[in-house]
């Protein structure tokens, strides 16, 4: 879908900044930060600063165009809110984070919808762990 259609379709408005910020947040198909975000367009020589990529992005989310997952270290993560969407698993050992490509949820999503009668627009969780390099440190 282009990504003014995609906008359209969510009743907001396209901007410049929104299009080349979505664009980003598609081609890089991981879940993104607003930092990492901003370190992109550095490389590209687009000007725009943190405080509007932010802006932006909490805006986006806002409409559920976005699904946002904050992190146990704090930062938020930003990606397209689709059926294929990405969960982190994080080390609690390292700190590395890990991406999990299937949302492991989505069939629980259904029983719950039926249990509280909600409609169900999203959601987000963060797994925790011990990763394998960590697992030989500490197993050994
Ligand atoms: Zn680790
Ligand atoms: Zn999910």
């Amino acid at each position: 879908m282009k990504i003014d259609d995609l906008l359209r379709k969510n009743n907001i408005r396209v901007t410049k900044n929104r299009k080349i910020i979505l664009d980003k947040i598609i081609e890089n198909n991981d879940p993104i930060s607003a930092e990492e975000i901003l370190e992109k367009f550095k490389k590209e020589k687009i000007n725009m600063d943190l405080s509007t990529i932010y802006r932006n992005l909490n805006t986006l989310e806002e409409v559920n165009l976005l699904l946002k997952n904050t992190n146990t270290d704090g930062i938020s993560y930003f990606q397209l809110n689709s059926t294929d969407h990405k969960h982190f698993i994080s080390c609690i050992s390292c700190g590395k984070k890990f991406i999990i490509e299937n949302c492991p949820i989505h069939d629980i999503e259904k029983e719950i919808e039926n249990e509280t009668g909600f409609i169900i627009k999203g959601h987000s969780f963060e797994f925790t762990g011990i990763c394998p390099e960590c697992q030989k440190k500490l197993y050994k």
